[in-house]
């Protein structure tokens, strides 16, 4: 298999494009190449990321020929001005997890999920649709790769999460759908319009990659360039403490030996001064021995890192086991007694569909098989 080309993703922003995602002042300079004064750039950003506007003929403040004009054509990329994301199905969980699924104007789908916390709101976007990692315990790898997506695209997911959920989100991780870092200047360009346009904390910001060649060094020089600071968390899908373990769950790993991957991190670590934090999926019997922890503890050391455990979500194509409950507690005590920090993520709102990449694969026709599943059995 060919390692994906990481300059291939990244989608040019086409011009001129759907407003979404464009801060104040380029919102003022898109007013004013319309013949308009600036303030109605002001205008248009308290509209659409304050209020929440979903569509240009919406936000009433402008005057109506205006509205009228522009409403007569559409931007590249979607088909208003705003390029808000249409909500195709929404699955409330018993614990309020709430997982959307969106459809893109191209009519392509995508999941995000808003998963409430006590005192935080997390908002798990996407970052393309598919996705070619082809990772073999993910539901969204088993359909490949239909395209990168778009600034506003990626924006939109917070909004509709916050629109859905009637709650300002906190927090944002790059977990869902895609390999972040195949779409680096969007998710860096969505990152900044989370802080200057949706007043976030860089710092309760998180990119998860299962690791590209070549990209880890581009995401920190772009991450400083656009955002002056690189303060938002870069977690590293490790899941196995070798690169033979890797590479069966992870086809694409035999392009990038870890040890490289580790360096890359390392060098991450002294471009940025961030922490990087790893995650682990517990796959039952199969890399959550306690030999698994001897060794992951062994192969960071050194690291100061944080490890963070996710019990596998079943997915209907594999035979994946979910680890016993001891193995999990045992894997995360022998971290421990190896001075590694370690967490373990719960898995939230399994009864909606919520766990990783399912409820598209249900819905969407695009995916359903004899195979798909419905709920899983938790
Ligand atoms: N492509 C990126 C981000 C998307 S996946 C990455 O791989 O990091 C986000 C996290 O969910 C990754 O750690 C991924 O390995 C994990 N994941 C995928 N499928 C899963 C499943 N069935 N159960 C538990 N975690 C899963």
């Amino acid at each position: 298999m060919r390692p994906p080309d990481p300059t291939a993703a990244v989608p040019a922003r086409p011009l001129p494009g759907p407003l979404l995602g464009l801060g104040r002042s380029e919102l003022e300079v898109w007013a004013q190449q319309q013949g308009q004064p600036a303030f109605r750039g002001r205008q248009l950003h308290d509209w659409i990321y304050a209020k929440g506007a979903r569509a240009l003929d919406a936000v009433t403040v402008l005057p109506k020929a205006w509205r009228q004009q522009l409403a007569a054509t559409s931007p590249a990329g979607a088909s208003d001005w705003i390029g808000r994301l249409h909500e195709l199905h929404r699955s409330v969980a018993a614990d309020g997890t709430t997982k959307l699924l969106l459809a893109t104007h191209d009519g392509h789908t995508i999941e995000t999920v808003g998963i409430p916390a006590e005192g935080r709101l997390t908002v798990c976007v996407s970052s393309q649709v598919g996705c070619p990692m082809a990772c073999r315990f993910c539901a969204t790898g088993k359909g490949g790769l239909q395209r990168s997506l778009a600034l506003h695209e990626i924006v939109d997911q917070v909004l509709s999460v916050r629109e859905a959920m009637d709650a300002r989100p906190s927090h944002v991780v790059f977990m869902g759908m895609g390999e972040p870092l195949l779409n680096s200047e969007a998710v860096l360009a969505a990152i900044a319009c989370f802080c200057d346009d949706l007043a976030m904390a860089q710092r309760r910001i998180t990119v998860s990659t299962v690791g590209v060649p070549r990209t880890l060094p581009v995401l920190a020089g772009l991450a400083l360039e656009r955002l002056g600071r690189a303060q938002f968390t870069l977690a590293v899908s490790l899941h196995a403490p070798d690169q033979r373990l890797r590479e069966e769950l992870i086809p694409t790993a035999h392009a990038y030996p870890i040890e490289a991957l580790l360096d890359d991190c390392r060098h991450y670590v002294a471009l940025t001064g961030r922490r990087v934090s790893f995650e682990y999926i517990l796959l039952g019997g199969l890399n959550d021995q306690p030999r698994h922890a001897e060794a992951l503890a062994r192969l960071i050391r050194g690291f100061q890192s944080h490890v963070n455990l996710i019990p596998y979500n079943p997915i209907a194509e594999e035979e994946f086991q979910r680890p016993a409950p001891a193995a999990v507690e045992a894997f995360r005590r022998a971290l421990l007694e190896r001075h590694i920090a370690v967490s373990v993520r719960a898995s939230r709102g399994l009864d909606a569909d919520a766990a990783c990449g399912q409820l598209r694969r249900r819905l969407d026709p695009a995916f359903r098989s004899d195979r798909a599943m419905d709920r899983m059995p938790l």
